[in-house]
Order: C-alpha cells, then sequence, then structure tokens
C-alpha cells in the first residue's frame, strides 16, 4: 500500500479503480489455526529420541481413526501420497480405468495416473457440483477397476447410490474425502463411506500437519499393504527392528518414502480434538453467508442436501450476474482488490493440457462441471474468521456488482 493511497482513494469507488478497499487487511480463503498447545506439542517431539517413524505416528493413526470412526488410519505425508497409495492397495496399473469427478484438485486423477492407469472423468451434479452415480454409470467399461467420489467442498457425495453401483460391478469405492473430515452422512462419519477414504493436513484443509494425509478403511490387510507402501515397500520400520533387534528386512513391492514425521503427527494429535468445534464454527459462517447472500440474488451458494453434516471446507458461490454486465473472471480481480481473498476451485481437470494431451480429454466432455466452472467462486472461510468479516465479504460483493462493470472489449 503506497502511503498516499488513503487521502486519495475516491470512496465508493471501486478499489481496482483507485478506490478505497472495502478492508486494509487482507481476508485469505483459508487459514490453519496454530496455538501454544500445537507449538508445545511439536516441541515435545523435537527433544525426544524419534523425529520420524517412532510413536507417534500410532498415536495419531489411532486417534484419527477413533475420530472418524473407522477400524484403520494410515498416515502418509500428502493427501496426494494418500490417494496413490490407496490405488496401489487396489491393485490399480496399466490398463485399468479409474472413473473420477472432473471437479476436483488435479491430485485426485493423477494417482491413477502415477500407475500407469487411465482416469476416467464423470460430469457433476449442476446444483452440488458431486459426482452422481449416474454420471459415473456411463463411463463403466470393462476396463474399470475403481470408482473416486470427491467430498466436493465438505458435502458427502450420494454414497447409497455409489455403493450401489461398486456393488453391482464389484468395484471398490474410494472417497477422495480431503474437503470432508469432521463431516457425516447418514449418521455415519466421512471416513467410514467407502473401502478407502483418503484426507489431507494442508493448511487450508481443517486440521493440519503442514503436509500430511490419512487413509481410513475396514480392511486390515488394505492398511497393512499402504503401511509397507509408504515406506519403500518394505516390510519393517525402523522403529520396529530396532526394538526386536533385528536388522533385516524385505522389499516386496515397489514403494516409496510417504512417511509422516513424529513432529507433524504430534502436530495432528494436538489439532484432532479442536476438529468438532471447527467444524461447528464453519457451519455458522456459511450459515451467515447465506443468510446475507439471501438479499443478493446473483450470487446463488451451492445447494446443500439433507441427512448430512456439512464439513465446509469451501464456501463456493456461483456468480449469476449476467444481468449487472459483470462476469466471474471480471469480478474475481475486483473482489481481490477490495482485499477480499476469493478462490476458484477448480478448472475442470479434463481441461488441463496434460490430459487432453496425454488422454486426449477435451471441451464439452463434462458440460455441467464446465457451465459451473464460468461461474464458480469461493468465499473466505475458516474457523478464526468472525462474522464481521463474513459481512466484509458481502459488502464487496455489492460493492462491486453495483459499479457498471468493465467495458467490453
Ligand atoms: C487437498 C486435496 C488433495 C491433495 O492433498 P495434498 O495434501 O495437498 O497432497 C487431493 N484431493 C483433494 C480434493 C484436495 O482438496
Amino acid at each position: 500500500m503506497t502511503a498516499s493511497q488513503p487521502t486519495q482513494a475516491i470512496e465508493g469507488e471501486l478499489a481496482i479503480r483507485g478506490g478505497r478497499p472495502v478492508r486494509e487487511a487482507y481476508l485469505p480463503y483459508g487459514r490453519q489455526a496454530i496455538d501454544d498447545d500445537d507449538r508445545a506439542a511439536v516441541a515435545a517431539v523435537l527433544k525426544s529420541d524419534w523425529l520420524t517413524t517412532g510413536p507417534k505416528v500410532a498415536e495419531f493413526e489411532e486417534a484419527f481413526a477413533l475420530a472418524v470412526g473407522a477400524r484403520e488410519a494410515v498416515a502418509v505425508n500428502s493427501g496426494t501420497a494418500a490417494l496413490h497409495a490407496a490405488m496401489h492397495a487396489l491393485g490399480i496399473g496399466p490398463g485399468d480405468e479409474v472413473i473420477v469427478p472432473c471437479l476436483t484438485f488435479a491430485a485426485t486423477a493423477n494417482a491413477a495416473v502415477y500407475l500407469g492407469a487411465t482416469p476416467v472423468f464423470a460430469d457433476v451434479d449442476p446444483d452440488t457440483l458431486l459426482i452422481t452415480a449416474e454420471a459415473a454409470a456411463r463411463c463403466l467399461t470393462p476396463r474399470t477397476q475403481a470408482i473416486v467420489a470427491v467430498d466436493y467442498a465438505g458435502q458427502a457425495a450420494e454414497y447409497e447410490a455409489l455403493r450401489a453401483l461398486a456393488a453391482k460391478h464389484a468395484l471398490p469405492l474410494v472417497s477422495d474425502s480431503c474437503h470432508a473430515v469432521g463431516g457425516s452422512y447418514r449418521g455415519r462419519k466421512i471416513g467410514t463411506l467407502a473401502d478407502l477414504s483418503t484426507f489431507s493436513f494442508h493448511p487450508v484443509k481443517h486440521i493440519t500437519t503442514a503436509e500430511g494425509g490419512m487413509i481410513t478403511t475396514e480392511d486390515a490387510e488394505l492398511a497393512r499393504q499402504m503401511r509397507i507402501f509408504r515406506t519403500h515397500g518394505i516390510t519393517t520400520d525402523h522403529h520396529y527392528r530396532q526394538a526386536h533387534g533385528e536388522w533385516t528386512y524385505e522389499m516386496q513391492t515397489l514403494g516409496f518414502n510417504y512417511r509422516l514425521s513424529d513432529f507433524a503427527c504430534a502436530l495432528g494429535l494436538s489439532q484432532l480434538p479442536k476438529l468438532e468445534g471447527w467444524v461447528r464454527r464453519r457451519n455458522e459462517l456459511a450459515d451467515r453467508y447465506r443468510a446475507v447472500l439471501a438479499d443478493l440474488p446473483q450470487f446463488v451458494p451451492l445447494t446443500v442436501l439433507p441427512e448430512r453434516t456439512h464439513a465446509y471446507h469451501l464456501f463456493i458461490v456461483r456468480c449469476r450476474t449476467g444481468d449487472t454486465g459483470w462476469t466471474r473472471d471480471q469480478i474475481f480481480p475486483a473482489m481481490r482488490a477490495e482485499r477480499i481473498g476469493v478462490n476458484v476451485h477448480y478448472i475442470p481437470v479434463h481441461l488441463h493440457p496434460f490430459y487432453r494431451e496425454r488422454f486426449g480429454t477435451r471441451p464439452g466432455q463434462c458440460p455441467n462441471a464446465e457451465a459451473a466452472y464460468t461461474e464458480i467462486m469461493t468465499l473466505p472461510l475458516f474457523p478464526a474468521m468472525t462474522d464481521h468479516d463474513v459481512d466484509d465479504v458481502c459488502r464487496a460483493l455489492r460493492k462491486v456488482i453495483a459499479a457498471s462493470p468493465p467495458a467490453s472489449r
């Protein structure tokens, strides 16, 4: 900010045209919450003997499994590693096809590609932007080996229909639940609704370990395989060998180093008990957005389905601003200039050059997602936000569309 800006700023004018922004301080779209107890938990591990492959890993896994009601939880060092480990445990390989929704973070599809398989992109429901069983069914071929659902924005996918489809074709169902830890569907927690469920602990997600991820499952054999996969495909880890006075090990499969460190696990253990309160706060903030946006019909929140606890990783609106002359692509920089950290989740994965060139995907393939993509905008949402912050966001939206739109070229 230049020193002269506040005095020269024109009241009421858009910040992008030299006016005073709605906020002084930039409001990001997501942000971690780290307290003194989190810092103390990490510091304690840094003073201990085990920085990695120590006792905090199993402790975090057990606490996480308990929190979501799953039998097994396997910690890895990112949500992407979690997806890779899940696909590997299911035996996905060259020539296989994996059905994934097209509106997701690229990692959902990339995990299949790591194993030489082909992701097949299913369209999403126009109102919820969740993968539908009908769209998934249209992608089935004799090569299909798995179906992946994404709990987009934090809302559980249609698991009953997806499970029925998977069962009918004897296919495993994976949930990429990176948006939805702490959510539930018909009384069952996210993490228990698919054969394998994956989570991320990146700082914008609900709880963080800086980088980190987890896979939950009821299947102890799949969990065992994923623990081998995360440590080079080797049967025992350093901690086990030391405890048992052994030095021999076998490499049984080609694995990776996807281990999560003990201080990361300590941070996760410290964050986990706060999850429930944070999901509640995310819901309160989302309710406030919905109440204020009721008077701003140009910004339409995604539809919420019944029988769910929404985990609200993201609060997404569709910009139905055609009558005002503004497009989402024009509103976006205007909001950023007002110091509101709007974002877009996501560019449909099948439109990325990598997928178009490698797999021949093309525009027109997933019309619902492609239409949504031109309108969707993510508004800031994280537990430490105040009600006043929500009002600032809505004030900025109102200010932008009340102004004359940029001249069309
Ligand atoms: C965050 C995210 C991932 C990847 O998680 P990382 O921990 O960043 O590797 C995968 N899928 C979805 C839907 C995500 O939101």
